[in-house]
């Protein structure tokens, strides 16, 4: 690859947008929680916080602390001293956040296991429906464990996938899809690729009065897009800690089962950490009440105590908040793309309306595999590439600002315009 710098990063003042992002920086209340992160690299963009988040720097004093006293001083006692409530404790931490009661969530495996879990405690409550529906916007891993789990049922229960334009949501043909032969109906509330925020409490409601139970994926509206468990009565609920949540890669994930649902269902995995008296080690099950029924064993304490910090920062600033700025960049992002990236053949490849849109947003282009190439090698902004044709931009709300965005596009622009990106392969290796 070419060892020279090629492009010009930037800033970029007499382009259109500088003024009105340098504004909106200087008024944004958000703006100092950008000081909490580690960012080795001032000249990165950083657009990738929707597939893992940056590294508070607040996660390393209490990554720190667990190791070197917890694990090498404190030993075996720790157990008994904060570490068995770890997990229900940093699921009262989030709770607020996704509008659920203390004791209604739980840290717990990932978030695929999770899924799995409640999707089969679903599918078990009522044997006698059937369908299970979902959308071909959903992320991968949870239409390969809803069928999982249907095969696992193992009563015929099959999982129909609703077709969608590639950008919206099928509001209309899932509602009509739910009938009484219907177990669950499990959606990403935000869809990976393009942002599509489904309306949460609609679906839950068509879902209800059909009998029934929903299964939310939150992993990219946690942290981004308010959600409101609690008042929607929504049933159950997944979502993933390391992306807007910056709880580090591989973090555990969280599980939310609505209370009244909570000794109704039954884990299809049940450990030791989900039996009323673990440390008896009766050779017989009996469940535990509340949501800790939902374990299976032992929990990473090194990760879990690394999610704590991210979790506690985004309570902390509060989902209100961290929504309003999101919508805000999202839309100098759409004003951006119509002046600079439009003209050059990027199209949108998401939601226009920001209600409907969540903290990322996808542009297509045909050469969009070699552009994301340049961007990265060259440019220095971090994006994701989705196949075939997306070129996936996400703005966390806690540390990124409007000129980051005006940066980011320029540069996008200037990689297209310059055509340094022909240089780069066309064919796709390896993981991206
Ligand atoms: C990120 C993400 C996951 C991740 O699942 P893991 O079990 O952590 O690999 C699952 N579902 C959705 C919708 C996601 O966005």
């Amino acid at each position: 690859m070419p060892s020279a710098p090629r492009l010009d990063l930037g800033p970029f003042p007499d382009a259109y947008g500088y003024d009105d992002a340098i504004a909106q920086d200087r008024d944004d209340p958000l703006a100092r929680e950008r000081d909490g992160f580690v960012s080795a690299d001032s000249d990165i963009v950083y657009l990738d916080g929707n597939s893992l988040g940056r590294l508070p720097v607040d996660t390393i004093t209490r990554v720190d602390d667990t190791m070197r006293r917890q694990w090498g001083d404190r030993l075996i006692r720790s157990w008994h001293e904060g570490w068995w409530e770890l997990p229900e404790r940093i699921g009262e931490l989030l709770a607020p956040v996704v509008g659920a009661e203390p004791g209604e969530l739980l840290m717990s495996d990932s978030t695929s296991v999770n899924l799995f879990k409640l999707a089969a405690a679903a599918l078990s409550s009522a044997p006698d429906r059937r369908r299970i529906i979902t959308d071909d916007l959903n992320f991968p891993t949870d239409l390969y464990v809803l069928r999982s789990a249907a095969r696992a049922a193992g009563a015929g229960q099959r999982v129909e996938v609703i077709g969608s334009d590639g950008v919206d949501g099928p509001m209309a043909a899932i509602e009509a899809a739910i009938d009484d032969e219907t177990a669950l109906v499990s959606l990403s509330h935000v869809t990976f690729k393009s942002g599509y925020v489904y309306d949460l409490a609609r679906l839950t409601e068509r879902a209800h009065e059909a009998g029934a139970l929903v299964l939310w994926d939150l992993s990219h509206s946690v942290g981004s897009v308010p959600v409101e468990l609690g008042a929607t009565g929504a049933d159950l609920a997944v979502g993933c800690t390391y992306k807007y949540l910056n709880g580090g890669p591989g973090a555990p994930a969280f599980l939310y089962v609505r209370r009244d649902l909570q000794d109704r269902l039954r884990n299809p995995i049940e450990g030791w950490w989900a039996h009323d008296d673990p440390f008896s080690f009766h050779l017989d099950f009996e469940p535990i009440t509340g949501i800790r029924r939902f374990h299976t064993g032992t929990m990473p304490m090194l990760s879990l105590a690394g999610a704590e910090a991210g979790i506690a920062q985004v309570a902390a600033v509060g989902i209100e908040a961290i929504r309003a700025k999101s919508v805000a960049l999202g839309c100098y992002m759409e004003q951006q793309w119509r002046r600079h990236l439009e003209p050059v053949g990027f199209g949108w490849a998401s939601p226009t309306d920001p209600n409907r849109r969540g903290s990322h947003v996808s542009l297509s282009h045909p050469e969009a595999w070699q552009i994301a190439q340049a961007y990265r090698e060259e440019a220095m902004v971090l994006p994701d590439f989705r196949s075939p044709d997306n070129l996936r931009l996400g703005f966390a709300p806690l540390y990124n600002s409007f000129l980051d965005l005006h940066t980011a596009v320029l540069r996008l622009r200037a990689v297209v315009e310059t055509r340094i990106h022909v240089d780069y392969p066309t064919e796709r290796e390896g993981v991206s």
